[in-house]
C-alpha cells in the first residue's frame, strides 16, 4: 500500500461556501439550472432520491424559456437533458462513472 494512494482517504463532502446555492453548493443565479456535475449536489440528490440528477432535474426550477435555452445549449454539445451522462451509483449510494 503506498502512503499517497487516494483510495485510502475516505471524501468528504463539506457545506457550500456563504454564498453558494444551497442546493448545488455552486454560485449562479437563483434562476439558472444547478450545477449537475457538483459532486454536492450529486451527493444529496442521490440521497433524497435514490438516483443520480439529470439536467433536468437540475434546471426544474427554471422559466420555461431558461429550459429552453439550456436543452438547445446541451443538444449543441450531444447531451440529453434526462441522461445521467452514464453514471450510476454503487451499492453504497456513491456515485461512479460506468467503465
Ligand atoms: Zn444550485
Amino acid at each position: 500500500m503506498q502512503e499517497n494512494d487516494i483510495r485510502h482517504f475516505p471524501l468528504r463532502v463539506t457545506a457550500p461556501r456563504r454564498g453558494a446555492c444551497p442546493i448545488c453548493g455552486v454560485r449562479h443565479d437563483a434562476g439558472q439550472p444547478h450545477y449537475k456535475n457538483s459532486v454536492y449536489y450529486l451527493r444529496h440528490y442521490a440521497y433524497q432520491h435514490g438516483r443520480l440528477p439529470t439536467w433536468e432535474d437540475a434546471m426544474a426550477h427554471c422559466t420555461e424559456e431558461t429550459q429552453g435555452r439550456w436543452r438547445a445549449k446541451l443538444a449543441y454539445y450531444g447531451i440529453e437533458p434526462g441522461d445521467t451522462d452514464g453514471q450510476r451509483l454503487d451499492t453504497a449510494g456513491n456515485a461512479e462513472a460506468n467503465p
